[in-house]
């Protein structure tokens, strides 16, 4: 099963801490990103647009709390807390931040990767179920997920199964990197010939049909080393 190769924000002050959570989202396959202060973990999060932040509560700046309420107000990412005891646990769902779970100190490691999983399939699942209907530049491009059709200034796109699953994936999740492994597994199916050079080429000719200037690819982004990712606004 692909891991998707999306960047994860962990705003912990603890080095010790963040280094072993770092490890392990490294090892399953993300591409963590380390900062210590909330200031800093708002400025990394409009910057590095990361699939998911970790946030501690307790930081030397801006308390979690906080971080947590000004990320909400700009993007939807999921947000995991991290907190120092029990009792901080319930203090924070009380408040209703809107975090989408909490993990109380101490915690091992592999606990807070299963709590990682659970929310990214989670909110790509809501996500999904909202993007029944997209449209993108101004009405450049509009997709509807029920009735499958896609139009390109007003005229209905003739795209293929693949091409077609290919953009509904990537559009869902705008910012959100997808690895050709990945693009596989959601858009392809396992019926695949599994060529990664095969995603690239169905990528290339459904830029042909929904862009503008296929060789300045305004929606589907090459993301070089990593796969590819819709253009967010
Ligand atoms: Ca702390």
């Amino acid at each position: 099963m692909a891991r998707p190769a999306g960047r994860v924000l962990v705003v912990e002050d603890e080095p010790k801490i963040s280094e072993v959570v770092c490890s392990y989202l490294r090892r399953d396959g993300y591409e963590p990103l380390a900062v210590a202060g909330g200031a800093e973990a708002l400025r990394a999060a409009e910057r590095d647009a990361p699939i998911l932040v970790i946030l501690d509560l307790m930081l030397p700046d801006l308390p979690g709390e906080e971080v947590c309420r000004r990320l909400r107000a700009k993007s939807r990412v999921p947000v995991i807390m991290l907190t120092a005891k029990a009792e901080d646990a319930d203090a924070v769902a009380g408040l209703g931040l809107g975090a989408d779970d909490y993990v109380a100190k101490p915690f091992s490691p592999r606990q807070l990767m299963a709590r990682v999983e659970a929310v990214l399939r989670r909110s790509a699942g809501e996500a999904e179920a909202q993007a029944r209907r997209l449209s993108f530049g101004d009405g450049d491009l509009e997709l509807d997920a029920r009735t499958a059709e896609v139009r390109k200034r007003g005229a209905l796109v003739d795209l293929t199964p693949s091409e077609r699953r290919l953009l509904m994936v990537l559009a869902a999740n705008p910012g959100r990197v997808y690895s050709r492994n990945e693009l596989i597994d959601r858009a392809l199916g396992p019926d695949f010939d599994g060529f990664d050079r095969t995603v690239d080429a169905h990528v290339k000719n459904l830029r042909q049909k929904i862009e503008t200037d296929p060789r300045e690819p305004r929606y589907v982004q090459t993301v070089q080393g990593l796969g590819y990712r819709f253009a967010r606004g």
